[in-house]
């Protein structure tokens, strides 16, 4: 998705992480925290009540362990939000990401559900603790096998292809062994592994809780085909939110499908596992953008694609925004749908929305886009010279 000389941006949220780090600034209303900032680059905003909410919906909810998918989102303050809410296992893919939960919270319990992993990360991973990996092929077992000392105590999560279906993000096509090599990797990875499980993701954003069920029933079809017994069923992340235009089912749901499914389908005794990664970091994050410019219906605005708008951009996700003024007159009743641009000089850099705003929205203006704690701040770039290291919390606890 991005090209490599962009990678060091998006790796900033890992610069030295402490557990003393100083807290952040915090506001009660982001109108607050417009009003004191005096630079000029972008804000970004976490909500610890909506995070927390987030949480709530999931811990003692969820039929099974949850894991956290750490790179919907690995700022420090949205890690420790949710360990203070009892979600204390990590779905980590890379040597920053298992450094950065392990400084933060030392023994941690992480997975490595990352199917394609180098050496030396599955090597790091198993001395920080790590015993659950995921692998999709022969290869990579082998990798796992001999970058642990052919350990006898490991936990292996074999990634399923699912056939598509049900998301707005399908994530099949990359990773995931297909039906006849998965049964294969079952039976060959029995005898050395402690325990064995299968995993899969039904794509992220999926709105249909069927989804879940028909890939709980496709893992039942390729477990009975290998003949082996399993002890783990990992249903992956995908779980929605509620953008605009794009009303969700209420979580218990897919909880009462995944629950029913996994009985229907006799994983009743199995460990089972969830790896949320947006439905529990989207609603507590924003991004606080100003206004340079207004043309017509467009608006100019110091955050863009190559920053945290890239599903608005290449997506074309319409996010709710709210317009803050600093000052009189108070913003007309009335909306007007407006696309945006981002800062940097590339045509690529449009949202075309439309983002309904007062129709009088005007340079110096700044615009709340929300919902952007999953794959926003994390997915930001610092292309053209344009980035915001200003993260703030807003602490209204009416949110
Ligand atoms: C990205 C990812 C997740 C999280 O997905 P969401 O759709 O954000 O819930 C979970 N598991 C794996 C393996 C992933 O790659």
């Amino acid at each position: 998705m991005f090209n490599s000389n962009l990678m060091p941006a998006a790796l900033q949220p890992f610069a030295p992480v402490h557990t003393e780090a100083p807290a952040l600034p915090a506001f009660s209303t982001a109108a607050d925290a417009i009003a004191a900032y005096s630079g000029d680059d972008h804000i970004y905003a976490l909500y610890p009540s909506k995070i927390k909410a987030a949480a709530r919906r999931f811990v003692g909810r969820f039929p099974g362990r949850i894991l956290f998918a750490v790179k919907s989102n690995p700022h420090p303050e949205m890690l420790k939000i949710l360990w203070e809410e009892g979600v204390d296992t990590f779905d980590v893919a890379s040597i920053r990401e298992m450094e950065l939960v392990s400084g933060l919270f030392p023994g941690a319990k992480m997975y490595l559900m990352h199917p394609i992993k180098s050496r030396a990360t599955i090597a790091r991973a198993y001395s920080l603790g790590i015993r659950d990996f995921s692998f999709d092929h022969e290869d990579e077992l082998q990798k796992i096998y001999d970058c642990t000392g052919e350990a006898g105590d490991l936990n292996l999560h074999l990634r399923l292809s699912l056939p598509s279906g049900g998301a707005v993000m399908p994530l099949s096509g990359k990773f995931g062994a297909e039906f006849d090599a998965a049964v294969a990797l079952l039976k060959s990875a029995r005898p050395r592994v402690k325990s064995l499980g299968i995993c899969f993701h039904v794509g992220s954003q999926c709105l249909s809780p069927g989804a879940y069920d028909r890939a709980i029933s496709y893992g039942r079809t390729i477990v009975d085909a290998s003949g082996v017994d399993i002890d783990s069923v990992d249903i992956g992340g995908g779980f929605p939110v509620a953008y605009p235009d794009m009303p969700v089912r209420p979580m218990d749901e897919y909880f009462d499908a995944i629950r029913s499914s996994l009985i229907a389908n006799e994983f009743g005794a199995v460990e089972i596992i969830g790896e949320p990664g947006r439905a529990l970091c989207a609603e507590g994050g924003a991004t606080l953008a100003r206004i340079e410019l207004r043309k017509g219906h467009d608006l100019y605005l110091n955050d863009g694609t190559y920053g945290s708008l890239f599903d608005a951009g290449q997506f074309a996700w319409k996010f709710p925004v709210t317009l803050h003024r600093r000052r009189p007159p108070a913003p007309s009743q009335f909306l007007t749908g407006f696309r945006f641009f981002g800062p940097t000089c590339d045509s690529a850099d449009t949202m075309n929305g439309p983002f309904p705003l007062p129709s009088d929205a005007c340079e110096g203006d700044w615009i709340e886009i929300q919902n952007l704690g999953a794959y926003g701040q994390t997915l930001a770039t610092q292309f053209n010279g344009f980035y915001s290291t200003h993260t703030v919390v807003i602490t209204d606890e009416t949110l």
